[in-house]
């Protein structure tokens, strides 16, 4: 038997020894019986009132404290008080859950809108919001099809067939490609799932331009030598000794761009791959310049005039041989861009101000328009092809520089007036110089 009625029991029987036993004693049993529905009708009232807080408790709001009961009461509502702080527990917890959840949903890198068999908004995550320039909290309930009105999307949409994603592109943000997948789940509900796939795209375009422009690099001299190689092999004795030793050297003069190039492509996908040794050897400035002048002047053959000023010699902490590359570039690309007549300076100097290391090169050449500026150093970029060409450039030269540059965590600057000349300036950061003599 429960404790409330063993207690109720324990009440009326204290009623009948206390209250009717001895008034039926000291008087009469009717005086008794009329003690005793005295004291059945207070116990009633006392039940009456405790089940009126009970009531009013029940019909108050949700977070009302239980009232405070006396015997039985005191244990209904004990019983009571524990259920409830047992319900709330597990609410609590649920509700963290569904927090947790939400926060993990909202951390997703893909965008997820939930949404119901009419394609009314459920619930939409910020990096959805963000995909399809939508608002997490005023779009719920929309129609998705409303919002996101693209012809593409809605026929994916009415298709219903989702085993296959969509690539949507030319939605309201401009520039960005999303792969779509609708993913049904439970009773006529489903996932818009929303990943931005632009990087990817951007940089699947440049491989195919990248392998695009490498072929179109090997077409020319492969098509010399092979047209000439043939020329001799079957009629070697109809041509003249001049003749032949001029196509031998075209020949040549062919194999080596090729050569040159694989040996700057091989040096952009080892830079590219971040596969190259640690750069911190000490690399001294002065005697690396003193040899890339040596390299220039030869460059040159005395058509130009050349300088090298050293203004502070200094020992850099770097990858000696990617520095020489790249500032080598530099230098040699003054001497291919400036025609005969022309003057080359080359400067290395320590700013005052900030403690970076600078080499400067300066030259009265044909100059860059200002268009051309930004792009210069992506690779096969250049501005006039057939110069570039003919001077044995391969147009990958700028990329390289700018990779041994980032590297060095330093930094390219051009200026450039058309017809007139060009500076490049490579900055190197304080950090990296070791020493100022
Ligand atoms: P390339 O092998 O064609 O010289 P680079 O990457 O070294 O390739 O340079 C890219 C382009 O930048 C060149 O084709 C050229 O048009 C331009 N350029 C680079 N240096 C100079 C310069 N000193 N003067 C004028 N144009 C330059």
């Amino acid at each position: 038997m429960s404790t409330i009625w063993v207690r109720t029991l324990w009440q009326l029987l204290a009623i009948v020894v206390f209250v009717f036993a001895p008034v039926a004693v000291a008087w009469d049993v009717a005086t008794g019986l009329l003690a005793l529905i005295a004291g059945l009708l207070f116990l009633l009232g006392w039940h009456v009132f405790h089940f009126g807080l009970l009531m009013g408790w029940l019909e108050g709001s949700l977070d009302s404290p239980l009232p405070r009961g006396s015997g039985a009461w005191e244990i209904a509502f004990a019983g009571l008080h524990r259920r409830v702080r047992i319900r709330l527990g597990q609410q609590q917890s649920l509700t963290e859950t569904l927090e947790r959840f939400m926060r993990a949903f909202q951390a997703l890198p893909d965008g997820v809108i939930a949404f119901d068999r009419h394609r009314h908004i459920d619930w939409i995550n910020e990096r959805a919001a963000a995909h399809f320039a939508l608002s997490a909290g005023t779009d719920r309930g929309q129609a998705l099809t409303n919002l996101i009105r693209h012809p593409d999307f809605v026929a994916y949409l009415d298709n219903g067939h989702f085993d296959e994603p969509l690539i949507y592109r030319g939605g309201r943000v401009e520039g960005l490609t999303l792969l779509l997948q609708v993913i049904p789940y439970g009773n006529d509900q489903s996932l818009l799932v929303s990943r931005d796939i632009s990087q990817l795209e951007r940089m699947e375009t440049m491989r195919r331009d990248f392998i695009a422009n490498v072929s179109h690099e090997l077409k020319t001299p492969l098509t010399v030598v092979a047209g000439f190689s043939e020329m001799l092999a079957e009629g070697y004795e109809e041509y003249s000794a001049d003749e032949v030793k001029r196509y031998l050297k075209l020949i040549c003069e062919q194999n080596g761009r090729m050569q040159h190039l694989i040996e700057d492509l091989l040096t952009l996908s080892s830079l590219e791959s971040g596969g190259a040794p640690p750069i911190d050897e000490r690399v001294e400035v002065a005697p690396m310049l003193h040899s890339i002048l040596n390299d220039i002047k030869a460059l040159s053959a005395g058509q130009h005039e050349i300088s090298l000023a050293v203004e502070m010699p200094s020992v850099l902490r770097g990858c000696a041989n990617e520095l020489r590359s790249a500032f080598g570039n530099l230098a040699s690309n003054a001497v291919r861009y400036t025609p005969a007549g022309g003057r080359i300076e080359l400067v290395w100097r320590v700013n005052a101000e900030n403690g970076a290391g600078e080499f400067v090169v300066t030259d009265t050449g044909i100059g860059i328009a200002a268009q051309h500026l930004p792009r210069l150093t992506e690779r096969f970029y250049r501005v006039d092809r057939s110069r570039s060409r003919e001077t044995g450039g391969t147009g990958l030269g700028l990329a390289i520089v700018k990779h041994v540059l980032t590297r060095h965590q330093a930094t390219l600057a051009v200026t450039s007036e058309l017809g007139k000349g060009s500076c490049f300036t490579a900055r190197i950061p304080a950090e990296r110089l070791l020493s100022r003599q």
